[in-house]
């Protein structure tokens, strides 16, 4: 592994001066927008690098462009079984007999040329024979002793693959900060690359907060709940492939909270953690946080979601998310997700949304965005449909596991009729 300082195109920015950004600031109704455009600015991307092989490569995050080391196709190619023939040699208006000088099999090419006049039976991707041009698929050709009967109307150069047409020596293959995918693995075996350089794993610890929380496997007393963020979390983290640093329930105590976030610091890039920031618990978090590091507490214009603590500790990015269930899915993925991204060197991806057609009203007054857990299908025309999954109550878990998007309900949005059109997030995009 090897370290190198942060690229001089991106300085370390305080709080202070990401704010400074905004045309406005008010920490107690910021719209999400301002939210992520002061986190965007905030954050740089781990600058370590490593050389892994390309199956581990996978799901990562590439530090460089990958050049291409060949032409792909490396040579002319057939794209069909047929024949390949010079198409100079064929009638324009009758059907042309050539004789068949052999056979070309992809890996076992044709030679030595065959002579002027002659045709090649080819099978896909077999190279080229010398002096031919273009393939006749056997299906329209008819076989005569050792010769084929190719009929008028063939195309110059038809059903022939170029060298060099997918890509040449010396072009990107792939671009640095791109995460790694199935058909990436497959593109850079097929230019014979066995090995890949990729920033190293970001190492993000997180916690959840509350003397009301316990772990699962413990007995509930009255008033306990069981802690399900650190296992939200820890799935929505996985799936983006960091390493994970679980730091478990940290009670409401000042001296225990410090300790988490000192310990956290010390180890990690960036720390999620659930709970505590909301309005009646944030005094003490606020004062810990003061002393340790440079963090905001916002109310941002949302619901869920609302309480968010964004900063830092030390070297390490902080995100404090709300303690409510869904609160704290729909703040990581709208908030903490793409920070994460961009942490890890990922190249910023747009945001894709399922445009689809309310079955119901949905309520909605403009000046804050509203995420509403929904199941998106095709209706019986083939369009889609939207559905909310029940109560919305940001404590309501089930009503995220149900669905398979949530509706954005964008800042200056109004109220949506029975049949409008809403953007939806899919989750299934959510690698
Ligand atoms: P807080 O943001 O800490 O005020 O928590 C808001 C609500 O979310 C409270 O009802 C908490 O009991 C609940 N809550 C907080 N953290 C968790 C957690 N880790 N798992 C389940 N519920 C939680
Ligand atoms: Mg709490």
């Amino acid at each position: 592994m090897t370290d190198s300082a942060p690229a001089p195109d991106l300085p370390a920015l305080s709080l202070a001066q990401a704010i400074g950004c905004l045309s406005a600031y008010d920490p107690q109704a910021l719209p999400v927008g301002d939210a992520c455009r002061v986190i965007a600015r905030m954050l740089h991307p781990v600058q370590a690098t490593e050389q892994v092989a390309i199956r581990a490569a996978l799901g990562r995050v590439l530090a460089d462009d990958v050049m291409s080391p060949i032409d792909v196709p490396a040579h002319d190619n057939s794209a069909m079984d047929g024949y390949a023939v010079c198409h100079a040699d064929l009638l324009p208006d009758a059907p042309t007999r050539l004789r068949v000088a052999g056979v070309a099999l992809a890996g076992r090419p044709f030679g030595p040329a065959p002579q002027a006049g002659d045709a090649v039976r080819v099978m896909t991707g077999a190279v080229m024979p010398e002096g031919t041009d273009t393939v006749v698929v056997q299906e329209v050709t008819r076989i005569e002793d050792d010769s084929v009967i190719v009929p008028p109307g063939q195309l110059a150069g038809q059903n022939r693959r170029l060298r060099g047409e997918d890509l040449r020596t010396g072009t990107p293959a792939l671009e640095r900060g791109r995460i790694v995918r199935p058909a990436d693995l497959g593109l850079l075996a097929s230019l014979g690359i066995a090995e890949v350089s990729v920033r190293r794993r970001l190492r993000v610890a997180f916690f959840s907060t509350g003397d009301e929380l316990r772990s699962v496997g413990e007995p509930l007393a009255h008033g306990q709940v069981y802690d399900s963020n650190r296992y939200t979390l820890f799935g929505m983290l996985s799936r983006l492939d960091v390493e994970l640093i679980d730091m478990g329930v940290v009670r409401d105590d000042p001296n225990a909270l410090e300790t988490a976030m000192r310990t956290a610091a010390g180890c990690a890039d960036a720390i999620v953690s659930s709970g505590g920031v909301s309005v009646g618990e944030a005094d003490f978090t606020r004062e810990i946080m003061a002393r340790l590091g440079d963090v905001a507490f916002w109310t941002v214009a949302m619901r869920p979601g609302r309480p968010l603590a964004f900063g830092r500790i030390g070297e390490a990015f902080y995100f404090g998310l709300p303690g409510n269930p869904v609160a704290v899915m729909i703040t990581f993925y709208f908030f903490a997700r793409a920070a994460l991204l961009r942490l890890m060197g990922a190249a910023p991806a747009p945001q894709l949304f399922t445009r689809a057609r309310s079955l119901e009203a949905m309520r909605k007054k403009p000046g804050r965005t509203e995420y509403q857990r929904a199941i998106v299908e095709p209706g019986a025309d083939g369009e889609l449909t939207v559905r909310t999954t029940g109560s919305q109550g940001s404590g309501v878990l089930r009503s995220m596991s149900r669905a398979n998007c949530v509706v954005v309900l964008h800042h200056e949005q109004a109220s949506v009729p029975i049949g409008g059109w809403v953007d939806c997030l899919l989750f299934d995009g959510l690698v």
